[in-house]
């Protein structure tokens, strides 16, 4: 174990458990899988994350946990008529799955979770998940069967609901002397929470593996990591005690690059210069070189950005970055300060960073390749509604970077849609980069909104080294509401300069300065013909600094008919001078108070 976690003074040893909850085929795939949850989120994700602890750390004692109900247990919707009797209030009342209600009998009076009928005793889905590793015959493995009491539901693993009845896990913890106890699996807001809070009420040191757990409903996962949280329960990642087998390529790198000489790298380099063609094959990939990122990579808001880019191996003599893919365990390997090289074609994506204090970060990698299956079923229902070339709106659909992937495929490339409104999702940088890489020589798509997502500066990168290719149709861009800094208005206006298609462009409620509006002015001044309508309402720190770099603009470039700037810091001097420049060029029109002054 990583002795910066688990090393505790007061105790003469450590000895660590590692409580796997309810990794079951019915909250993955089953009657309650978390998909279908209001989260959206997959259980099965959990899997490869487990494994790799499991191989990796060594847990003195394991246990797995599993939802094990008779049929006509209290807490399946299903059994509500059969129990309608002790129901509290209106006992005629209409119910929902999911809903709360209070029983008043047959033991105790109780709120209960309505949840559809779920790991019922020896049916299928009861099963663990098939990819799991679970070694049975070890003598420190256990298996830990909850909620077998048909009139009180157990969340815990330690205890029913109501702490009548406890199950054997305390004890075999105490047998082995078990003083840490770490605790992941389905679902963090419900079983998970229950064991860990247990776990702390029986004063074991306790550890939720946030990113080894997946659950129902975002606030009540929220909530319940604050309540952890509160009670002293250390929340941390699967990289803080994550560690590599020495048989792996990054182990044995890691050591290879501590050493002070030099000439131990070459053999590395060799290798690698073995796998870089196949690499350089790729023209595409050319395209997106990323500079200066590390100096953000070792945060942990990094995790899921998607990497791709490369660098010859001439400064490898700085800080060293080793990557690693998660599933399979295959290692890519990344060089020196400034630049990284990834010796795989494909994009991967960081997952997690191992022990960030030392001085090389391995960095783990998913392949996030656009043909991967994906399972959101709702959303390929819903698009199957849209006729080819028409105009899609998924406003509002609570869409991530994955469900990007089936919106490549099936809206851009399959359907050649022309517009796509994907306003109010979840889509960050890395969803961005995916829909980005569409782009390239799609013929169809004229108008695209991805106002109110997390687009950020590194997805306006993305996009902005597509539209620089003109190998595209997008006329209209609507990038509002998407906590765009300068940084991203670098992008953008190095994608003006060369851009020939785009007439439209709205940034409004970012956090562009006057430093990015003097960039971006300069960039329309000088080498634009084409943008004709511009948004730059609500961004606050844009003050009568950036005047000057507009009348610049509007005097030089003759395409700029509208410019919206309202809601931002001019002073009236400032609008009214903005005003005038409507008298010198009759074509333009700018608005400083509102949609039409
Ligand atoms: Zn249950």
């Amino acid at each position: 174990m990583n002795n910066q976690i688990s090393t505790d003074k007061n105790s003469l040893r450590v000895v660590n458990a590692f409580i796997i909850v309810d990794v079951q085929d019915c909250f993955i795939t089953g009657n309650l899988a978390l998909s279908n949850s209001s989260a959206r989120q997959n259980g099965a994700e959990v899997v490869p994350i487990i494994n790799h602890l499991l191989q990796t750390v060594s847990f003195d004692i394991i246990a797995f946990t599993h939802d094990w109900h008779p049929s006509n247990h209290i807490s399946f919707f299903e059994n509500l008529d059969e129990r309608r009797k002790y129901l509290k209030g209106d006992q005629n009342k209409t119910y929902e799955p999911m809903d709360t209600v209070t029983y008043t009998g047959p033991k105790f009076e109780m709120e209960q979770v309505l949840w559809p009928k779920h790991c019922v005793q020896e049916t299928a889905e009861v099963e663990l998940h098939k990819d799991l590793m679970v070694n049975s015959s070890k003598n420190n493995i256990f298996h830990i069967k909850k909620g077998n009491d048909s009139d009180i539901d157990s969340y815990s693993a330690f205890w029913d609901n109501f702490k009548r009845q406890e199950t054997e896990l305390h004890n075999i913890l105490k047998q082995w002397n078990v003083t840490h106890v770490y605790v992941a699996g389905l679902a963090t807001d419900y079983c998970v929470a229950a064991t860990a809070l247990d776990a702390m009420d029986l004063n074991y040191t306790t550890y939720l593996i946030q990113d080894a757990c997946r659950g129902v409903a975002n606030e009540s996962i929220s909530n319940k990591t604050n309540e952890m949280r509160q009670r002293g329960i250390q929340i941390i990642q699967s990289r803080q005690i994550w560690k590599p087998f020495s048989k792996y390529l990054l182990t044995n790198l890691n050591t290879t690059f501590q050493l002070k000489n030099k000439h131990k790298y070459q053999s590395w380099i060799i290798y690698s210069k073995h796998r870089f063609p196949r690499f350089l094959c790729s023209p595409f990939l050319h395209n997106f070189i990323v500079r200066d990122i590390n100096l953000h990579l070792q945060t942990y808001e990094n995790e899921r950005k998607i990497f791709f880019w490369w660098k010859e191996f001439s400064s490898y003599t700085f800080l060293t970055y080793v990557l690693q893919s998660t599933w399979p365990f295959e290692t890519r390997l990344s060089f020196n300060s400034q630049y990284y090289l990834l010796t795989h074609i494909e994009q991967s994506k960081t997952i997690n960073f191992l022990n960030p204090n030392d001085y090389i970060h391995p960095v783990r990698f998913v392949s996030s390749s656009i043909d991967h299956h994906n399972q959101n079923t709702q959303l390929q229902q819903l698009i199957e509604q849209y006729q080819d070339h028409s105009h899609v709106d998924l406003s509002e659909h609570q869409l991530t970077d994955e469900d990007m992937k089936i919106i490549s495929k099936e809206i851009l490339i399959r359907k050649q849609c022309k517009q796509l409104v994907l306003k109010s999702n979840r889509i960050t940088s890395v969803g961005v980069s995916i829909l980005a890489q569409t782009l390239h020589n799609n013929n169809s798509l004229n108008y695209l909104d991805l106002s109110s997502n997390q687009v950020s500066d590194d997805g306006v990168h993305f996009l902005s080294k597509i539209l620089s290719m003109n190998s595209n149709t997008l006329k209209k861009l609507d990038l509002g509401k998407n906590r765009i800094t300068d940084d991203g208005m670098k992008h953008l206006a190095q994608m003006i300069k060369t851009n020939k298609i785009l007439t439209q462009l709205d940034l409004c409620s970012n956090e562009i300065t006057d430093e990015g509006i003097r960039l971006l002015a300069n960039a329309i001044e000088n080498s634009n013909s084409t943008i004709e309508l511009l948004w730059l309402t609500s961004n606050t720190l844009i003050t009568d600094k950036s005047i000057e770099s507009i009348i610049g603009m509007v005097k030089k470039n003759q395409s700029l008919k509208r410019l919206w700037m309202f809601k931002c810091n001019l002073s009236e001097i400032g609008k009214k001078k903005l005003k005038e420049l409507e008298q010198l060029n009759k074509n333009f029109r700018v608005y400083v108070n509102n949609w039409k002054d």
